[in-house]
C-alpha cells in the first residue's frame, strides 16, 4: 500500500482546523500530503452533519469519492467527523465504498488509525528529504485554530452537543505551539474558533491571558475571535479587553444572537434579549476603535410570528451590524425543538430570509459609504497577475468583504507590486464598492517593514505562497 494521502474538508472553519491535526497525525506516522484525491492512496473525507444540507453535500462527497477510488485501484476511502460520530451504524450499513471510519475524537490518532487497518506506511527512503515539517502550505495568510471542542449549552435547534460532546478547553501550550508551527508555515493571521468561544478556560480572562502569550510570536500579525456566545462573559471579555494593550487582536466581534425577539430566544432556549445585544454591541464599538459586529439570526423556528420579525427589523435599525449570516431553521432529531408544532413552510421562511437581506443591505450599503474614500490597513490574500484581493483587519476570512484592487490602478509613486506577497500588510484607500465587496487603492509606503524581513532568501513561505495563490488563480481560469 502507498503512503499518501488527501483530506476533503466540509463544513466550517472549525473542521479546518481538526483537519489540520488530522493531516499532522498522519504526517507523523509517516503518510505524505497529496496534491489532489486523485493521486492520493488515501481519500479522507472530514464531514459535517450540522443541518440537512450540509449531510446531503458529505453523501454527496462521499459518492464522488467512490467514483474517484474506482479510477484508482486500491485507493481508501475513509470518512471522518462529524457525520460519523453522529451517524455511525447509517454509515457501516448504507456507505459500503467507505473503507474507514470514525468519529470526532480521534483526530489526532488518524495516522495510528490508518495504519492499524490497512497497516504502516512504506518507509520513506533515507535519501529523501524530509518532505514536511507540518501543514499543507495552500497559499492563504489565515487559518483557524480551535481553542476547545463541544458544548454545553442547549440550543434548542442545535444537535452539535449530542455528537461533539461536553465543552473541553485546550491546553494553553497546545495551542500555542500549533499557532507557532502555523506562522513557521506562513500563517500571519490566527482566528480563534470553537463552538463556544468565551467558554475558554471557564474565565473571560484566561482568553484576554491567552492572546497576550500570541503577541510574543513576532511572525503573527493579526488575531481574530470568532463565536463568541452574547452573554455576560463576553462582556466581560470585552471590559477586560479596555485594560490590555492587545494591538493584534482585531477590532471584529463575531456574536451570534440567533433572533431578537424574547418570545423566540426563549424558545430556542438561549441567552439575552434586543435591549442586552444592544448594550454589549456598543460595548463593543466603546472599547475598540473601529469595531465591526458580525452576527447571525435563525428564522423559521417553529411559532415564529409577524411579530417576532418586527423585532427582527427593530434589531438591525438599532444594532446596525455590518455583517449578517441568515439561516432557515431545519428540524435535527435529539434537540429539544424536534418536532415542535406551527413549523413554517420553508418557502415563507426563504421570503422572510430574504425580506430581512434586503433590510440588511440597506444598512450595508450606508456602511459602505462611511468607508469611502477611509485609508485602512490591510492583508493581501491573494495576488493574481492583474490584481490582489486584500482584507481590513475588520473583515474575517473567507466570510467577510474583501476588497479588490487593479494592479494597472496603482500610480507610478505606488509600490512595487513586485514586491507584495499574501500575509503582506499594505495600507490601502477603499474607492467604490459592490453588494458586500469593495475597490480600492494601494497607497505609497508598500507593505509593512516587517514583510521585507520576512522575505529575505529565497524558497521563503512568502514566496512559496504567492507561487501557490498564483497557481491556485490559474487553475481556476483553466477550469472555467
Ligand atoms: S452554543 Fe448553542 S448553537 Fe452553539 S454549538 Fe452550543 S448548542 Fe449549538
Amino acid at each position: 500500500m502507498g503512503r499518501t494521502f488527501f483530506i476533503t474538508t466540509l463544513g466550517c472553519p472549525k473542521n479546518v482546523s481538526d483537519s489540520r491535526q488530522m493531516r499532522r497525525s498522519l504526517i507523523r506516522e509517516g503518510y505524505e500530503p497529496a496534491g489532489d484525491p486523485y493521486s492520493a492512496d488515501y481519500h479522507v473525507i472530514n464531514s459535517c452533519a450540522f443541518i440537512e444540507s450540509a449531510r446531503e453535500e458529505t453523501i454527496q462527497t462521499v459518492l464522488e469519492g467512490a467514483d474517484i477510488k474506482k479510477g484508482h485501484p486500491g485507493q481508501r476511502l475513509i470518512l471522518a467527523g462529524c457525520f460519523t460520530q453522529r451517524y455511525q451504524e447509517a454509515v457501516n450499513e448504507e456507505l459500503p465504498e467507505v473503507d474507514l471510519s470514525f468519529g470526532t475524537g480521534l483526530y489526532h490518532r488518524t495516522g495510528e488509525l490508518l495504519s492499524q487497518k490497512f497497516g504502516s506506511p512504506p518507509v520513506h527512503d533515507a535519501m529523501e528529504p524530509s518532505v514536511f515539517s507540518g501543514l499543507e502550505y495552500d497559499g492563504q495568510p489565515y487559518a483557524p485554530v480551535k481553542l476547545s471542542e463541544g458544548c454545553d449549552r442547549k440550543c434548542s435547534f442545535c444537535a452539535i452537543p449530542s455528537f461533539r460532546g461536553s465543552f473541553r478547553s485546550r491546553p494553553e501550550e497546545e495551542i500555542l505551539e500549533e499557532i507557532q508551527e502555523l506562522t513557521a508555515e506562513g500563517v500571519r493571521e490566527v482566528c480563534l474558533v470553537s463552538q463556544d468561544t468565551n467558554a475558554y478556560g471557564g474565565d473571560p480572562q484566561k482568553i484576554l491571558d491567552l492572546i497576550a502569550r500570541m503577541h510574543e510570536l513576532p511572525d503573527l500579525e493579526w488575531i481574530r475571535l470568532l463565536y463568541m456566545y452574547p452573554d455576560a462573559r463576553t462582556r466581560r471579555f470585552l471590559e477586560g479587553w479596555k485594560f490590555q494593550d492587545l494591538p493584534k487582536l482585531m477590532p471584529y466581534l463575531e456574536s451570534p444572537v440567533q433572533h431578537a425577539s424574547a418570545r423566540m430566544l426563549k424558545a430556542m432556549n438561549r441567552a439575552g434579549s434586543r435591549q442586552q445585544f444592544a448594550d454589549l454591541f456598543s460595548l463593543a464599538r466603546q472599547q475598540a476603535p473601529g469595531m465591526e459586529i458580525r452576527t447571525s439570526l435563525l428564522l423559521g423556528f417553529p411559532g415564529e410570528s409577524a411579530a417576532d420579525i418586527d423585532e427582527i427589523h427593530a434589531f438591525l435599525d438599532e444594532c446596525r451590524p455590518e455583517k449578517l449570516a441568515l439561516f432557515a431553521y431545519s428540524p435535527e432529531e435529539g434537540t429539544s425543538g424536534f418536532g415542535l408544532p406551527n413549523m413554517a413552510e420553508a418557502e415563507a421562511t426563504a421570503d422572510i430570509i430574504n425580506e430581512v437581506r434586503q433590510h440588511h443591505l440597506e444598512i450595508l450599503k450606508e456602511v459602505h459609504l462611511g468607508r469611502q474614500d477611509q485609508i485602512y490597513e490591510c492583508m493581501v490574500d491573494e495576488i493574481h497577475p492583474d490584481g490582489m484581493v486584500v482584507r481590513r483587519k475588520q473583515d474575517a476570512p473567507e466570510v467577510d468583504e474583501v476588497i479588490h484592487i487593479e494592479f494597472g490602478s496603482v500610480s507610478s509613486d505606488g509600490p512595487d507590486t513586485e514586491d507584495i506577497y499574501p500575509g503582506d500588510l499594505v495600507d490601502v484607500k477603499v474607492t467604490g464598492f459592490y453588494e458586500y465587496d469593495m475597490m480600492g487603492e494601494l497607497l505609497p509606503g508598500g507593505p509593512a517593514a516587517h514583510s521585507a524581513r520576512l522575505k529575505s532568501g529565497s524558497g521563503s513561505p512568502e514566496q512559496d505562497m504567492r507561487v501557490a495563490a498564483e497557481n491556485a488563480v490559474t487553475e481556476k481560469e483553466g477550469r472555467a
